[in-house]
């Protein structure tokens, strides 16, 4: 943020007001992670602040601290929007549009209280009054830390938000194993751990909380998974009948993806999850290299994200959907 921008804030912040924090939908750890610490942050600051997440969070995150206050849209629409609509001012967290909130787009649209975003990922839409955004960011967690910074309150740092930011940084970063990770990434760690939280346990609560269930619908994605060496592609498909068999819960699927990549010599790896009730096609990419699949996902699949991991929708068939994206890695040049 420049000197404008955080005297902007500064000034949004300086008397107690009721605030709303948004992430995107299907929030994931990043998403979960930013808005509970800024959330616990700005109940320092005495403020109102309520976080509204447009759908449900997986049960991975429910341990998260502050979860159980937050506020879930779909579930609830009278209250949340009323909430929304009480707010004096709105952060939105770790998404670049509002069509990322679902259903919620229609009420935050149609607010005219100052917003705050902070998010990493590319091409930001113009609705805030204040836009931090930095593509450079592994995480929206790590620009929270940042974000207390520049306002000069890293003293209200506690065990309790360097949880919620850990968190972040954890899930986003692939536990500190992707290119986005950097020294300052580890900086900031060094300090959250410094704070008191208990690394190793966060990451048993997100990543050792499989169900049997999970565990064999993993094993029916790594079945389905077909591999094009010639292309560096590989992809995995689940029916709506895979989900069913196995119960399938959310977040269920959150991870899949990326196990075409631990192929040699793969560089682009896609999932394609039916999900009947909303009559779509969830798509996930990921590359390793210079394919960017924020460009592919954008171009093709109505979606977008960053270089190396992004998303799309499709509201075709699963058969069709995947013949199209057949198609297409037969055409194009993958590194
Ligand atoms: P995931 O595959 O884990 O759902 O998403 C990977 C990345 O792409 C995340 O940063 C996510 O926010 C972003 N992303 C996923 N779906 C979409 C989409 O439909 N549109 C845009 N712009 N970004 C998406
Ligand atoms: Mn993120």
């Amino acid at each position: 943020m420049n000197e404008t921008e955080i005297t902007t804030v500064k000034n949004l912040l300086a008397n107690p007001k009721k605030i709303a924090i948004i992430p995107h939908r299907s929030p994931d750890g990043d998403a979960m992670g930013s808005t509970l610490a800024l959330y616990h942050f700005l109940k320092k600051l005495n403020h109102q602040p309520v976080v509204i997440s447009p759908n449900d969070f997986p049960n991975f995150l429910a341990w998260l601290p502050g979860s159980n206050d937050v506020l879930i849209y779909e579930n609830d629409r009278t209250n949340c929007t009323k909430n929304l609509n009480e707010a004096e001012l709105v952060f939105t967290l770790d998404f670049n549009a509002l069509h990322r909130t679902g259903e919620m787009e229609q009420v935050l649209s149609k607010l005219t209280v100052p917003m705050v975003m902070i998010d990493h990922h590319q091409k930001p839409d113009d609705f805030a009054a204040v836009t931090y955004s930095d593509t450079s960011f592994g995480s929206t967690c790590e620009m929270i830390y940042n974000f207390i910074a520049y306002l000069e309150k890293t003293e209200l740092l506690d065990k309790t938000i360097a949880t919620c930011i850990y968190t972040g940084i954890m899930t986003d970063s692939g536990s500190f194993r992707f290119p986005s990770t950097t020294s300052k990434t580890h900086r900031v760690v060094a300090d959250l751990i410094d704070l008191g939280i208990d690394n190793s346990e966060i990451h048993n609560q997100v990543f050792d909380s499989n169900s049997y269930n999970r565990l064999q619908l993993l094993g029916r994605a790594l079945q389905n998974m077909r591999v094009f060496p010639e292309y560096k592609t590989a992809y995995i498909s689940l029916s709506q009948k895979d989900l069913d068999e196995f119960h399938y819960e959310k977040g269920d699927t959150e991870g899949v993806v990326n196990y075409g990549l631990t192929i040699k010599g793969i560089h682009l790896a896609a999932i394609f999850i039916e999900h009947k009730d909303e009559n779509i096609i969830k798509i996930s990419f990921r590359s390793q290299g210079s394919f960017d699949v924020n460009q592919f996902a954008r171009e093709h699949f109505q979606g977008g994200g960053h270089i190396n991991a992004a998303g799309g929708k499709s509201y075709d068939s699963l058969n069709y959907t995947i013949k199209k994206f057949e198609k297409i890695i037969a055409t194009i040049e993958i590194e």
